[in-house]
C-alpha cells in the first residue's frame, strides 16, 4: 500500500509538472507573437530629486500587454526571453523607443534603461546603444544604462571595457538592486559607476527593521564619499523619503512619486509634442 501510495505521488508531481511545463510552452509561443504582434510596450516611471521633488530621470520599464492576460510583469517575461535569445532584440527595441521618447522631454531629464546581463556577452551592446543615440538625437549625458551585479559576474573582461566604453561616451552607469547580491566593494571601485540604487527590499522594511536603516544609511554614506549618486527604489511613503533625505540620499523612485505608466500619460512638465 505504501508501494502505491508512493506511486501516486509520484503520479500526481509528474501530472503537476506536466502543467508546468505546458504552461511554460505555451507563454513561450505567445511571446514569439507578442514580439512580431507589437505587444511590448515600454513605460515610464520618475526618479526624483529629494530635496526638492523634481523630476530628474525616468526609467524605462518594460511591460507585455498580453492580449487576454492583460498586463505581464517583465519578473515573469524577462527570463523567458533571456531563455528564447531573444533579449537581444528587445533590448534594442526598449533603447530605440526610450532614446527617442526622452528627446520630447526637457533637457535636463535624463532617461534610464535597464540591461540584462546576456546582452554584454553577445557583442554588439555598445554600437546598439550608439546607434540609438545616433538615430535618435539624444545626447549621451542624457542616458543611464542599469544593471546589476550578475553583469559583473559574468567572466572575462569583456563586460568592464564595454562599460568603460560606454562611460567614455558619457553614458552614467548606476548599479541596480544594490544590497542584494554580494555587494562587493571591490566592484564600486573597480567600474566607473555614476550611481547606486537602494535596492527596494530595505526601503520597505525602512519603519520596521532598525538593521535595513543601518544599512542603508552605510550605503548611502559610502556612496556619497566615492563621488557617486545614490538613489532609493520602492517609496511608497513619506516617512520613508523624510528618512532617505535626511540620510542624504539624492534621488528617489516609488509610488510616492509616481507609477510606472506608458509615454502617452505622462505628465511632463515642458514635454514635446510627438
Ligand atoms: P528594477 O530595475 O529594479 O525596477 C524597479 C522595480 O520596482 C519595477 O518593477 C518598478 O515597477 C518597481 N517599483 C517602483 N516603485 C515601487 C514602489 O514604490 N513599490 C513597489 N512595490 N514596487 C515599485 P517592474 O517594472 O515590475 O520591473 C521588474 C524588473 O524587471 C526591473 O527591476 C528590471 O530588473 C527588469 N526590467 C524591467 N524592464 C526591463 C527591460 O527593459 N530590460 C531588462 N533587461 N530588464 C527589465
Ligand atoms: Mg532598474
Ligand atoms: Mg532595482
Ligand atoms: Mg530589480
Amino acid at each position: 500500500a505504501a508501494k502505491d501510495e508512493q506511486r501516486g505521488i509520484c503520479r500526481a508531481f509528474e501530472a503537476r509538472m506536466d502543467i508546468a511545463a505546458q504552461e511554460k510552452n505555451r507563454l513561450e509561443k505567445d511571446f514569439r507573437a507578442a514580439v512580431r504582434n507589437d505587444e511590448l510596450e515600454v513605460h515610464y516611471q520618475p526618479l526624483v530629486n529629494l530635496e526638492t521633488g523634481d523630476v530628474e530621470c525616468y526609467e524605462a520599464l518594460l511591460r507585455w500587454n498580453h492580449p487576454t492576460r492583460g498586463l505581464v510583469p517583465p519578473d515573469v517575461f524577462v527570463p523567458i526571453a533571456e531563455e528564447m535569445g531573444l533579449i537581444d532584440q528587445i533590448g534594442r527595441l526598449v533603447l530605440y523607443q526610450a532614446c527617442v521618447e526622452a528627446t520630447l522631454w526637457p533637457e535636463h531629464i535624463k532617461v534610464s534603461i535597464n540591461v540584462s546581463p546576456l546582452q554584454f556577452r553577445n557583442g554588439n551592446l555598445l554600437s546598439t546603444v550608439i546607434n540609438a543615440l545616433s538615430t535618435s538625437g539624444l545626447c549621451a549625458e542624457r542616458l543611464e544604462l542599469e544593471i546589476t551585479e550578475a553583469v559583473l559576474m559574468e567572466k572575462g573582461p569583456r563586460p568592464a571595457a564595454i562599460i568603460r566604453n560606454l562611460r567614455a561616451f558619457g553614458i552614467g552607469i548606476s548599479l541596480d538592486d544594490f544590497g542584494t547580491g554580494y555587494s562587493s566593494l571591490s566592484y564600486l571601485l573597480n567600474y566607473p559607476f555614476t550611481k547606486i540604487k537602494i535596492d527596494k527590499s530595505f526601503i520597505l522594511n525602512l519603519d520596521s527593521e532598525a538593521n535595513s536603516r543601518a544599512v542603508i544609511r552605510a550605503v548611502i554614506g559610502l556612496g556619497r564619499s566615492i563621488g557617486l549618486t545614490v538613489a532609493a527604489e520602492g517609496i511608497e511613503s513619506e516617512v520613508q523619503r523624510d528618512y532617505l533625505r535626511e540620510e542624504g540620499c539624492l534621488q528617489g523612485q516609488g509610488y510616492l512619486f509616481g507609477k510606472p505608466e506608458p509615454a502617452s500619460a505622462l505628465i511632463v512638465p515642458g514635454r514635446r509634442a510627438a
